[in-house]
């Protein structure tokens, strides 16, 4: 998992972004937080909408992250 600050003063809000170069079709993180992420239709993991998460779902976005054997996600704070 990469996690980057985007800029010094967060306002809160997360992205996440999936890289389709990496990602593999596992779909562990629909599993883990479909809140945020959804299968494209090859299978594939994809963000929801623009890709920003709400600190409310950021542990579920980190457990996803972490557990995506690919290193296909990136999450960024701000
Ligand atoms: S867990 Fe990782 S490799 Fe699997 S679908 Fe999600 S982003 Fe792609």
């Amino acid at each position: 998992m990469t996690v980057a600050r985007r800029n010094p003063a967060p306002s809160g809000a997360w992205h996440v972004r999936v890289d389709r170069a990496r990602c593999q079709g596992h779909a562990r993180c629909v599993a883990l937080a479909p809140e945020i992420f959804e299968a494209d239709a090859l299978g594939n993991g994809r963000a929801i909408g623009d890709g920003v998460v709400a600190p409310a779902l950021v542990g579920k976005l980190r457990l996803a992250a972490a557990n995506c054997p690919e290193h296909a996600i990136t999450v960024a704070e701000g």
